[in-house]
């Protein structure tokens, strides 16, 4: 198999996506670089691997996607908010991408999923690619990981029906909480902690799947 020539096409169908993500209006040249660094096409099926790069979700089986670029290095951004992340919560890890984003941004990743097929994948994908910082935990996520509180940053791949005041308290003073919120309409809410308590900001309309209980 000619690799070579593969890689050639992944290096310039990757700089194309960060020019897009550029266009968007992703100004976070931390972001920008961290997403040109994983190679996102290891984390679909070979079937839609010359998708990859498109701005668009793409099945990764069991009713999930892989988030779209923009959205991926939007929420990165607003959790960052130009500062170097410390330890960060990821719920829903689905394929892995996401978590592979934020290991390049934070000293240290937590990462839960509840669909056991998806979390065995995605820690071998993390772990073939040599990702150490990062830790994928089977779980349901709705409770957080108290054990590993507090976060620096929360983040949210999957929509909660409401804000989730349990999650919010496993962010430290100072850390920041982004994710989608509602049924049918849902926006991205970004949370803030501070000393003297949480400030909520309603950002743009989005389309997650669904935040599910329990583990399957
Ligand atoms: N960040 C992922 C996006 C995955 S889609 C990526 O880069 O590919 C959202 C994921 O959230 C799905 O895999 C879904 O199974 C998972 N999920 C939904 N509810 C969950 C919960 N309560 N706990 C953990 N994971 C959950």
């Amino acid at each position: 198999m000619n690799t070579s020539g593969i890689g050639m096409t992944s290096q310039r169908t990757k700089l194309r996506m960060i020019d897009r993500l550029r266009e968007q209006g992703i100004k976070d040249e931390t972001v920008l670089a961290a997403m040109f660094a994983v190679p996102r096409h290891l984390f679909v099926d070979e079937a839609l691997a010359s998708r990859a790069y498109d701005d668009v979700s793409l099945p990764i089986n069991f009713n999930q996607t892989i988030s779209q670029p923009y959205i991926v290095a939007r929420m990165i951004e607003i959790l960052r908010n130009g500062r170097q992340l410390g330890r960060v919560l990821e719920i829903g890890t689905g394929c892995g991408y996401q978590a592979a984003v934020l290991a390049q941004v934070a000293a240290e990743v937590y990462s839960m999923e509840r669909i056991a097929p998806l979390y065995e994948r995605a820690k071998k994908q993390l772990r073939e690619m040599k990702l150490r910082n990062i830790t994928v935990r089977y779980a349901d996520g709705c409770a957080g990981l108290p054990e590993a509180a507090p976060f620096d940053g929360i983040i949210m791949a999957a929509a909660a029906p409401a804000l989730l005041p349990a999650l919010r308290e496993q962010l430290q003073v100072g850390g920041r909480m982004v994710l989608p919120v509602g049924m049918q309409e849902q926006f991205l809410y970004l949370i803030e902690r501070d000393a003297k308590g949480f400030r909520e900001t309603r950002l743009e309309p989005v389309k997650f799947v669904p935040l599910l209980m329990g583990k399957v």
